[in-house]
């Protein structure tokens, strides 16, 4: 009597299997080691904030999913996110031990990453990440007036002197040290003051981009584009002295959610690119699984690493990006050069991934004309 329901049972995984292969191999998983973090600050996108962190049993499934999904890679990447994953540092350490030992029994290894406000880091995490090769991004946005804006600890108060006393011993073991800057309607006049007064202060990596789901009058984005113009040209003086310096708005592979082509429609999420829940279940990215209160977007929920994807036809769905769900681009003259915008953002503004927000694609449009006209300087001086 077991024998039909056994023979379905492996039949169904190996459909499954097989239609798994449809897929690009996973590279990247944005795991919210825990939900909950120590700051308020107001633009956050993971929308809510709860205690829930994961097991051990989680992260260890996590771990195993990303190993087994990268296929052929032999360098998958692990980013912790959350919330504040140093609250969960603990975790981290264990995430990194089982991680390290799996991944050298199936002859890889993996590329650690976080995103960390900072306010949490002590010389003892410093060494781990150090040694253990975990790459941090910090998320600043300037100097002390202007990163206090929006960046705060629950009880209000600004949380600029808890991280920017510490970039010196930072450096120390994190020599080239980025920043995430998000810039809103309240600081955005201060985004090239802030590039610099960063960069005096050690920082020489950056990621600049306006901070999403907000209001954009069309001065905001004049003021903002003269921002990045004068970014450009600071850029552009430090590169012809060979300072140390790289600012990823200005390169050409640069963050996707500035709106960067490569050669498909959409961004990695759902391709290469995963996200995972304290709970362990899976979404297309980290910024999709903070909408929501962190419950991301229903209907694109792909499954759990404790049971595997469930729904192939979600991610399916997802990355479609059927040139007729994209009517808002079909007659944009910067179709060669945008992806069709960050779908969270899309999602967040119009309800629809594939329904791009008009006021991101007026941010797009700044940032693409900018980044040429540097491109374009640094090329004709051989700087590129
Ligand atoms: S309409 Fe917007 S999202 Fe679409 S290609 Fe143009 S700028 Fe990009
Ligand atoms: S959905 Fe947005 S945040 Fe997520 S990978 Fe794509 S562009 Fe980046």
């Amino acid at each position: 009597m077991t024998r039909p329901f056994t023979a379905g049972l492996i039949a169904k995984a190996l459909t499954s299997l097989l239609d798994e292969r449809q897929f690009e191999p996973i590279r990247q998983i944005d795991a919210y080691i825990t939900e909950n973090c120590n700051c308020r600050c107001d633009y956050c996108f993971v929308e809510g904030k709860r205690p829930q962190q994961m097991t051990e049993e989680t992260i260890k499934a996590t771990v195993d999913f990303l190993l087994l999904k990268s296929r052929h890679l032999r360098e998958p990447i692990l980013l912790f996110f959350g919330g504040e994953p140093l609250l969960a540092f603990d975790l981290i350490r264990f995430a990194v031990d089982y991680g390290d030992y799996q991944a050298a029994l199936m002859g890889k290894r993996i590329s650690y990453s976080m995103t960390t406000n900072g306010t949490l880091f002590d010389e003892e995490k410093l060494r781990f990440c150090r040694d253990r090769r975990i790459i941090f991004l910090l998320s600043i946005d300037g100097n002390e007036k202007t990163h206090n804006v929006h960046r705060k600890f629950a009880n209000g108060r600004g949380t600029y002197r808890a991280v920017a006393d510490k970039i010196p011993l930072m450096k120390q073991y994190q020599p080239w040290l980025g920043v995430r800057m998000t810039p809103t309607p309240k600081t955005l006049h201060k985004t090239a003051a802030s590039v610099k007064h960063l960069h005096n202060h050690g920082i020489n990596q950056f990621i600049v981009g306006l901070a999403t789901g907000l209001r954009y009058t069309d001065s905001d984005i004049a003021r903002y584009t003269e921002q990045l113009r004068e970014i450009g040209r600071y850029y552009i003086d430090r590169k012809r002295e060979k300072a140390h310096l790289r600012i990823r708005t200005f390169e050409n592979d640069a963050d996707q959610e500035l709106g960067s082509k490569s050669d498909i429609w959409g961004c990695g999420a759902g391709r290469g690119r995963l996200s995972v829940s304290a709970s362990g279940e899976i979404q297309p990215c980290g910024k999709v699984q903070g909408l929501n209160n962190l419950a991301g977007i229903p209907e694109f929920s792909l499954g759990n690493v404790l049971t595997g994807f469930t729904n192939l036809d979600a991610r399916r769905n997802f990355i479609a990006f059927h040139y007729d769900l994209r009517k808002a681009c079909h007659d944009c003259d910067l179709t060669d050069d945008c992806a069709g915008g960050c779908p969270a953002v899309n999602y967040q503004a119009t309800g629809s991934v594939f329904r791009p927000d008009p006021s991101e694609c007026r941010i797009t449009r700044a940032y693409l004309e900018v980044k040429r006209e540097v491109i374009a300087r640094l090329e004709a001086e051989g700087l590129a």
